[in-house]
């Protein structure tokens, strides 16, 4: 419906003998309004990819944000344990010194049951926000230090902006403490006695999580 505002060009209209300018005047109306944010509409996906390239909104100023859904496939969070079906949405918001990344998704992850020892399909929902510092100052291209006790994460050098990793710490602490099949579990049938020891795959995860830092 728009291929007449080509006909707007004056040459082309010297030529439509018969067919006024006025015939030819698109209601500006008819155009779609853009919204200076972008986000009036669906935020863009990011699918199976966990990086953003932030180079835009950090020329923005302080307050600007970008919205963005993801959908990822799969996200491994430990040696053993993987999180699917990841999906949701999170917001970039650029402040003085950082962009921070409100973030919210839901998935599964697939956990051994507790009691009958099972593996199932454990539902979890995070939703946090995470600070990334911003490393190098565009305006003169040089790097930003970190202080001492700066514990956020950064901005890389190509001005990507990663989620996975904090991603992934807050999901392995959104698992349950003691992982449970559901309702219709069977029971501790198949184990002769329920022993203090017996594997948590999250209290491990959470070891190792701790043990890095
Ligand atoms: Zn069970």
């Amino acid at each position: 419906m728009f291929n007449l505002t080509l006909s707007r060009e004056p040459s082309i209209l010297r030529n439509c003998a018969g067919i006024g300018p006025g015939a030819l005047s698109v209601s500006k109306s008819k155009f779609p309004v853009s919204d200076s944010s972008g986000q009036r509409g669906d935020a863009p996906l990011i699918r199976n990819d966990t990086a953003v390239n932030v180079v835009v909104l950090l020329k923005d100023q302080v307050g600007a944000f970008r919205n963005y859904r993801i959908s990822l496939d799969e996200l491994p969070l430990d040696a053993d344990l993987t999180a699917r079906n990841v999906e949701g949405r999170f917001r970039l918001v650029r402040l003085t010194d950082e962009i921070i990344a409100k973030i919210n998704v839901h998935g599964v992850v697939e956990l051994e049951c507790q009691r009958c020892l099972r593996r199932y399909d454990q539902p979890f929902a995070a939703a946090f926000d995470e600070e990334f510092r911003i490393t190098i100052d565009l305006a003169t291209g040089a790097e930003v230090e970190a202080g001492d006790e700066d514990e956020r994460f950064a901005i890389n050098d190509n001005h990507e902006l990663d989620i996975a990793e904090p991603l992934r710490q807050e999901i392995l602490v959104s698992l349950p403490m003691r992982p449970a099949c559901g309702d219709d579990c069977p029971g501790p049938d198949r184990l002769e006695t329920e022993t203090d020891d017996d594997t948590d795959e999250r209290f491990a995860a959470l070891a190792k999580l701790l043990g890095e830092e």
